[in-house]
């Protein structure tokens, strides 16, 4: 079988074997309830207070003000609706950006279409930062949450969070921040960028997927989404999931540990990534800043092509990349993402993202960079005929 060149760590990172191996014993023989009296159970209650100790650590937090969720997607859904209703008395406005990942933007629209709330979604400029003016002017008494992601996953792009976080406390808002995509690359310390809750990831930082962190300020106003067994202080109801919490803080340790050595590695590959790309594709764009940008993400749109259709033919070599704009039951959506960074519709289509990660090599980068003069160019001759099709089918470009 031909070598896989796998580009798309923002989409999913393999499972460490070191993390593997630290949670192999709570699969096989420490099965115990974490909650059950007996001795069986309290071993399965040591690991996941070490488990919470552990990303404590790396948060310089309270082991406390750690939550255990199935993931990004629930701790943006729990932090969002869980302030939202916690807060209601103070008021009914929620502010965040349009380019948040829908974990969280659809969690927003969910509390302005279900729950009474008014949301505010702010913009960005054209490398894809939050314009904190604009945040600045939308925050007001009635604000009560605001939400800004550490770093977008489409086009790479850090976000000012320490000083978006500022603006939400001056008017007395609860603030959160996506980090999934940012951990394993920036530091992440909830006290230094002045944060309320922060979200995290597993199965982005080489651990299980299924499994993430909610972290939680003392004090932070918060109602629980699953009730139940009052898991997780109550905020969180349900059987833990020791073995995926033990992964979580093991990838957590990790990548706090390696960071400078991943990051290296992986501003190399990305900056030739870039730099490849822009010499040998004609029509090649690259998308979000262009220094203020994960060290794993080069994002890119091609004129005149399509990114599904590109990364269709890249599976082809045995290449694996991810597109912002995707084909859902025959109508082809742009990305959110890349219309907020004021791209047209026709130029979002062809966008490609590729993210680095430990195991890529600089063979695999040259690999890409080889085949992508033809891969777009092939794609750009049958755009007409791809267009006619959807033409044809009513599908509304
Ligand atoms: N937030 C961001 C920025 C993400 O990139 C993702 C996953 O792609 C999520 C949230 C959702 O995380 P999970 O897959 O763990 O639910």
């Amino acid at each position: 079988m031909a070598r896989l060149t796998y580009l798309d760590h923002a989409a999913t990172t393999p499972l460490d074997e070191r993390v593997l191996e630290a949670m192999l014993p709570y699969l096989r023989e420490r099965w115990g309830n974490p909650s059950s009296l007996y001795s069986h159970g309290r071993v399965a209650r040591r690991a996941l207070d070490e488990s919470r100790d552990t990303v404590a650590q790396v948060l310089n937090c309270r082991p406390s003000e750690v939550l255990f969720t199935s993931g990004g997607t629930e701790s943006d859904n729990l932090a969002i609706k869980g302030v939202a209703f916690a807060r209601r008395g103070d008021g009914d406005h929620i502010v965040t950006t349009k380019i948040e990942h829908h974990a969280a933007l659809r969690t927003c629209e969910w509390l302005e279409q279900r729950g009474g709330f008014r949301v505010t979604y702010v913009g960005v400029d054209r490398y894809g930062v939050v314009d904190l003016a604009e945040l600045e002017r939308a925050v007001g008494p009635g604000t009560i949450l605001v939400s800004v992601m550490m770093a977008n996953n489409e086009v790479g792009t850090i976000q000012p969070v320490a000083d978006a976080a500022a603006i939400a406390h001056r008017h007395g808002a609860t603030f959160h921040t996506d980090a999934v995509q940012a951990a394993g690359a920036l530091e992440i310390d909830p006290n230094a960028l002045g944060v309320d809750l922060l979200s995290l990831s597993g199965h982005k930082i080489y651990g299980p997927k299924g499994v993430g962190v909610l972290y939680v300020r003392r004090g932070t106003p918060l109602l629980a989404d699953a009730h139940g067994g009052g898991q997780e202080r109550g905020l969180r109801a349900g059987t833990e999931n020791v073995a995926a919490v033990v992964g979580m803080a093991e990838a957590l340790r990790f990548a706090e540990d390696e960071r400078p050595s991943r990051n290296q590695h992986d501003i190399a590959l990305r900056d030739r990534l870039i730099e490849g790309m822009l010499a040998a594709v004609p029509g090649a764009r690259l998308t979000g800043h262009p220094t203020l940008r994960l060290p794993n993400s080069a994002s890119f749109v091609f004129e005149g092509t399509d990114g599904e259709s590109i990364l269709m033919d890249l599976d082809q070599y045995d290449i694996c990349a991810s597109s912002g704009s995707a084909c859902t039951s025959g109508t082809l959506e742009v990305s959110h993402v890349l219309t907020a960074l004021g791209l047209e519709d026709d130029l979002a289509r062809g966008s490609v993202r590729l993210t680095t990660g430990r195991a890529t090599t600089a063979e695999g980068v040259e690999h890409l960079l080889s085949v992508m003069p033809d891969v777009v160019a092939r794609v750009r001759s049958i755009m007409p005929m791809l267009l006619g099709v959807r033409e044809e089918a009513g599908v509304d470009r």
